[in-house]
């Protein structure tokens, strides 16, 4: 273990502290990739924590608020620094916590030091627009202001990415920030809180609460001092947090699953579309909200790009998460490992046809190989429902429409792709295919930080997150009459 990690373990940062649970319980967390290792002991929290968070952030929010907004960027811009520094350590820390490849693990601590950049930025960039009163003359102008307490409820999946993205904007914007963080990967995200208290963020600002979603999450949703809640994790708990809090009045965001589609055209470039189909299906084991899901392929290059997938599956690097030339690591627990093989058992008792993998790669990890299938059908579960996992089915399809339309024919609305060397081609999908983020010859997932992001239909709920638009949920705009 490293020192770092028994550092962060076993507590929560609360009013500027780094604090066990009141109730002093803990809970073990264990390396999916070598379950016998137990990666570090950490609270499980409750309601009186929770309490205690909320107490914190409110009595931070006035002076918090009222700093110079580039003020508290600089702040931002330190922690960024900070992360910058110990990419390595922060990486090595997620993989062993949470099994995700150390190549993307850097990667994602990386983009957490930019995410928190891009927001100090904010702080001069504009707030407001101004016009003139229609009878007078007389200035009318938009000025943004802080909610107040937001609460923060994120997965394991970007452990790194996800809490700093929500994270950061809220702090420019002036809130401060009960954040939980799932239990699957508290270490990543207690290196964020580490990394802000370093820059001298004033106590109270951020609070990090970590314990069960049951626990932590619903006490902190309830909570009357928090004006808002961000989520992001699966459908069915997202919607139960939508309505809570709706009920409760409060403002919510919710960032969910996906079923991701990708076209491939006949024209295509097709080793890019079989990297992006690799990378998309695969990489961080499926485990991404984007992942690809679903491949159609138009039929006269079905078999060559199949064979040539499947090729690239056999030179792919599959195992330990620690090893840097992994590409392919264990799945996050037993329980998603259980659900991603009865994933898998179900399209093969639908009809599907496993072509590669579509099993258990190693005796004590939670590693599944890469698996692709083919003739599963368009109303499968395999078609239909996210597999949170390195699972994707192959499709033929005839003309474009049939694939556009094929494509959109699910709840979910995250991120799509196409291939094609074809203009009108691309130009069709990206007028008709229903998702929040569209990809043209790459693959559906990745997300850079200055741009929106968010999904359509059942994947989302409110304003999206990251680059300027994240300014829309953290913020409430009022309008102001000044007359002389
Ligand atoms: P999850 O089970 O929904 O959990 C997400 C968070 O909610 C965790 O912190 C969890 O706590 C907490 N939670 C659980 N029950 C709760 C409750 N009753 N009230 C309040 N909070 C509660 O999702 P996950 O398994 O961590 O993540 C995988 C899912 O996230 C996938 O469906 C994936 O597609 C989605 N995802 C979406 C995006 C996106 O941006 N669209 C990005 C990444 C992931 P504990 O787990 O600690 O108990
Ligand atoms: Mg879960």
């Amino acid at each position: 273990m490293s020192d770092t990690a028994s550092a962060l373990e076993g507590v929560n940062f609360v009013a500027g502290r780094w604090t066990a649970s009141r109730g002093g319980e803990t809970y073990e967390r264990r390396n999916p990739w070598r379950p016998s290792e137990v990666v570090g002991e950490f609270p499980s929290s409750g309601a009186e924590d929770v309490d205690a968070a909320v107490a914190a952030a409110e009595a931070a929010h006035p002076a918090w608020s009222s700093r110079p907004a580039a003020q508290r960027g600089a702040i931002l811009a330190r922690a960024a620094d900070a992360i910058d520094a110990r990419v390595e350590e922060i990486a090595q820390d997620m993989t062993r916590e949470m099994g995700k490849p150390l190549r993307e693990a850097r990667l994602e601590a990386a983009r957490a030091a930019m995410i928190l950049r891009f927001f100090a930025g904010e702080g001069w960039r504009p707030w407001g627009q101004v016009y003139e009163q229609s009878a007078s003359g007389a200035m009318v102008y938009t000025r943004r202001r802080s909610l107040g307490v937001v609460g923060l409820i994120t997965p394991w999946n970007f452990p790194a990415a996800i809490p700093a993205w929500k994270t950061a904007p809220a702090l420019a914007y002036g809130n401060t920030v009960v954040l939980k963080l799932a239990q699957d990967a508290p270490l990543t995200g207690l290196h964020l809180a580490r990394a802000l208290a370093e820059a001298d963020l004033p106590e109270g600002v951020l609070n990090v609460v970590i314990g069960r979603g049951s626990a932590v999450g619903e006490p902190l949703i309830a909570d009357p001092r928090v004006r808002a809640v961000s989520f992001t994790g699966s459908v069915p708990v997202g919607h139960g947090v939508r309505d809570r809090a709706a009920s409760l009045g409060k403002r919510t965001q919710l960032e969910l699953g996906g079923h991701n589609p990708m076209i491939v055209a006949a024209d295509a470039k097709l080793d890019a579309a079989v990297q992006a189909a690799y990378a998309g299906a695969f990489w961080s084991a499926g485990q991404k909200c984007t992942a690809t899901r679903r491949i159609y392929v138009e039929e006269p290059v079905y078999d060559e790009f199949r064979e040539r997938l499947l090729a690239r599956i056999e030179h792919g690097k599959v195992g330990d998460p620690a090893d840097p030339d992994t590409e392919v690591g264990p799945l996050v627990n037993q329980s998603q490992f259980e659900e991603v093989l009865a994933g898998i058992d179900r399209g093969r008792e639908e009809g599907g046809t496993v072509l590669t993998g579509g099993e258990r790669a190693d005796a004590d990890a939670y590693l599944v190989a890469p698996t692709v299938f083919e003739n599963v059908g368009d109303d499968a579960y395999l078609s239909c429902e996210e597999v949170f996992g390195p699972v994707t089915s192959l499709y033929r399809f005839g003309t474009l429409e049939e694939a556009i339309e094929r494509a959109n024919a699910v709840r979910f609305g995250l991120s799509a792709a196409v291939f094609t060397t074809n203009l009108a081609t691309a130009t069709r999908c990206v007028d008709e295919l229903q998702a929040g983020i569209l990809h043209v010859n790459s693959q559906t997932a990745g997300a850079d930080v200055h741009v929106p992001f968010g999904g359509t239909k059942a994947s989302g709920y409110g304003p999206h997150e990251q680059g300027r638009a994240a300014i829309e949920f953290y913020t409430e705009e009022v309008t102001v009459y000044q007359d002389a």
